[in-house]
């Protein structure tokens, strides 16, 4: 049994949380800190008390719940140094390849800006997981509010260069849209065609579709595709550098 056990629960409108729990230590992190009440319920259901907040970026849905939980369970909060001053009770401010350590598992800090200018993602490489915040989507990705395309591209290269294996969880559950959404830019894609197909099957019984991998994610992420040929033909853009395509791919989203 690996000693790693992270448990998923919706919550707010279309939020996760996310807890991770090391079973020999009993040391449990939450990824951000979304609604309060529900991150304490999970954390009760399953018995963990929650020693560490992970905090991927500074928006609300992801920070709202900090103060309450430190004050509950005495947490140690972790965010990006770069939106400090933006995340309530902050303890520890992190930047790229920072260590942190929940019982004997490795953390690895990996800034993954463009939504925002200081988003990152906490990656444990040994356990094959990777927590990305609103970077990533399943076949989706986050606005890019503040950050610049480029940038943003180059942070979702990141995430899709890791071990193809590596289990991807995300801050929504936005994926049977971003699949209608990706069908338009790459009707012939049939792995995507099947997950469509798929997800839209889990969400009518109310299933969640995330995790996904990174395996997955390259297959039918049409936002890691700049490079098909089909979504270059399609939108007229044969020559261009990928992370144009990927913006233009954006763009389309922002108006879908
Ligand atoms: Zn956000
Ligand atoms: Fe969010």
């Amino acid at each position: 049994m690996p000693s790693i056990e992270i448990h998923q629960f919706p919550c707010l409108k279309d939020n996760y949380g996310v807890l991770v729990h090391d079973r020999v230590s009993g040391a449990t992190a939450s990824i951000d800190a979304p609604d309060p009440a529900a991150v304490s319920a999970a954390a009760a259901d399953k018995g963990w008390r929650i020693s560490h907040i992970l905090v991927t970026h500074h928006h609300a849905d992801h920070t709202g719940g900090i103060t309450a939980l430190k004050a509950a369970f005495g947490s140690t909060v972790y965010g990006p140094r770069i939106e400090a001053a933006r995340i309530p009770g902050l303890d520890v401010a992190v930047g790229e390849g920072d260590k942190i350590r929940l019982g004997d598992h490795e953390i690895t800090v990996l800034e993954t800006p463009g939504h925002t200018v200081g988003h990152v993602s906490y990656w444990m490489p040994k356990d094959r997981v990777v927590f990305v915040g609103d970077t990533l989507f399943a076949m989706g990705c986050g606005r890019v509010l503040e950050g610049s395309h480029e940038m943003m591209w180059a942070s979702l290269s990141r995430i899709a260069g890791l071990p193809r294996d590596t289990a991807i969880y995300c801050g929504h559950e936005y994926t049977e849209a971003n699949a209608r959404f990706a069908l338009t830019i790459e009707p012939e894609n049939v792995a995507l065609s099947k997950r469509a197909h798929e997800v839209e099957m889990a969400r009518a019984v109310g299933l969640a579709t995330l995790p996904t991998t990174v395996q997955q994610e390259l297959d039918t992420n049409v936002f890691l595709r700049p490079h098909s040929f089909s979504i270059r033909n399609r939108l007229g853009m044969r020559a261009e550098a990928d992370w144009r395509v990927f913006g233009e791919i954006r763009t389309r989203k922002n108006k879908a």
